[in-house]
């Protein structure tokens, strides 16, 4: 919230003792003052309205702005009590009829399907690459090996895995499993997706909830693996074959120095883990032709370069900043799967394609070894 207009600010104190001095300085108000009092305006009217959505976003910024903590308490109260809208998020009884393992079903068909450009068979999106360096790979078996010795071995360790953490959506209240575009993000009722947050909401009722314990084997297991430091975890719930997430690029937020003594600031690097759990996802990767990609287009006829990637289910995706500036990703819900034979239009059909990605964003420094 912007605030516009100009204020007047009174500093007042009053001295001890018996010759008390009252002490009145009148001033201009700083920009960052009356932003925090229109923003404690919309908290107030977002309070009196009593809308979920609108009061949580309200909390948010509160606490951005510095909002008096009595207030933000006082809202944060009255959010807990509430509930949000029907639709707007996974009920306990959904979670419980459609989050079941046995609905887990792997379609068949090619692991990668590449549709060049239709403009032009020269056009530089066929490449492949627009600039060294980029990294987009799908790794099977990823979810076993961050799980080993963990997970306990009766069952796959993806299903473990998958098991926990529907159980954990369960142990939280009602609304934290809320729908984000095509799926639904299970987090804590603030909306915070902090690693500490995430962890927070599987370990609520159970400090040694398994879910609590294989997550945090996944962060350390992206830490050791690819050299960075965890700041976002992301759990998207996916009930059925309707459910999607659009083509989009990740948004990496401005990075942090590495330590004090940290030198390699200009070598910052940036990526995205994502973990298939309970669910074959089909994701399309695709050149993008934006000031911010380093690829040219062909022309007026550019339809630029898909590659369909199937994650089935304990296998993660990695990709890093250069290749998320060049592309774009999403995962499809099943009518748009890319499936090439006619055989595999059955497996399009019977396949119900439930579960669970956990993704995380990380960033590091990259140690390069010149
Ligand atoms: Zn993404
Ligand atoms: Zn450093
Ligand atoms: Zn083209």
């Amino acid at each position: 919230m912007g605030a516009v207009g100009e204020g007047i600010a009174l500093d007042v104190s009053v001295s001890d003792g018996a010759q008390a001095v009252l002490a009145v300085k009148v001033r201009r108000a700083k920009k960052k003052e009356l932003s925090k009092l229109a923003q404690e305006q919309a908290l107030v009217s977002a309070m009196e309205r009593g809308r979920y959505s609108s009061l949580l976003a309200q909390i948010s910024r509160s606490k951005m702005r510095k909002v008096e903590a009595a207030l933000i308490d006082q809202a944060s109260r009255m959010l807990k009590s509430m509930q949000p809208k029907e639709g707007t998020f996974l009920k306990h009884k959904e979670l419980n009829h459609f989050m079941k393992w046995k609905h887990v079903t792997i379609p068949s068909g090619a692991e990668e399907v590449v549709q060049l450009c239709d403009g032009s068979a020269d056009c530089p999106c066929n490449v492949g690459s627009a600039q060294p360096g980029e990294l987009c790979e799908v790794l099977s078996d990823s979810v076993a090996d961050a799980l080993h010795g963990i997970a306990p071995g009766q069952v796959a360790p993806d299903q473990w895995l998958f098991q926990a953490l529907v159980k954990a959506a369960l142990a939280a209240p009602e609304g934290c499993v809320w729908k984000s575009g095509g799926k639904f993000l299970l987090t804590n009722e603030d909306r915070n997706q902090s690693p500490t947050a995430i962890v927070g909401v599987l370990e609520r009722d159970n400090q040694e909830s398994a879910a609590g314990k294989g997550i945090r084997a996944l962060v350390a297991h992206t830490e050791q693996e690819y050299g960075y430091r965890v700041t976002a975890i992301q759990l998207n719930f996916h009930p059925n074959h309707k459910s999607s997430h659009k083509q989009h690029r990740d948004i990496y937020g401005a990075g942090q120095k590495g330590g004090i003594n940290c030198t390699c600031s200009f070598m910052k690097c940036t990526g995205t883990v994502c973990y298939s759990i309970g669910s074959s996802r089909q994701i399309l990767c695709e050149t993008i032709t934006d000031s911010r990609s380093k690829y040219e287009t062909c022309g007026e006829e550019c339809t630029g370069r898909k590659t369909y990637k199937w994650m089935h289910s304990g296998s993660a995706m990695h990709f890093n900043a250069p290749w998320n500036n060049n592309h774009t990703h999403g995962d499809l819900d099943a009518s748009v799967w890319c499936l090439p034979s006619v055989a595999d239009e059955t497996s399009r059909a019977v396949s119900y394609n439930r579960g669970l990605n956990a993704s995380k964003r990380v960033w590091g420094y990259v140690i390069l070894y010149l």
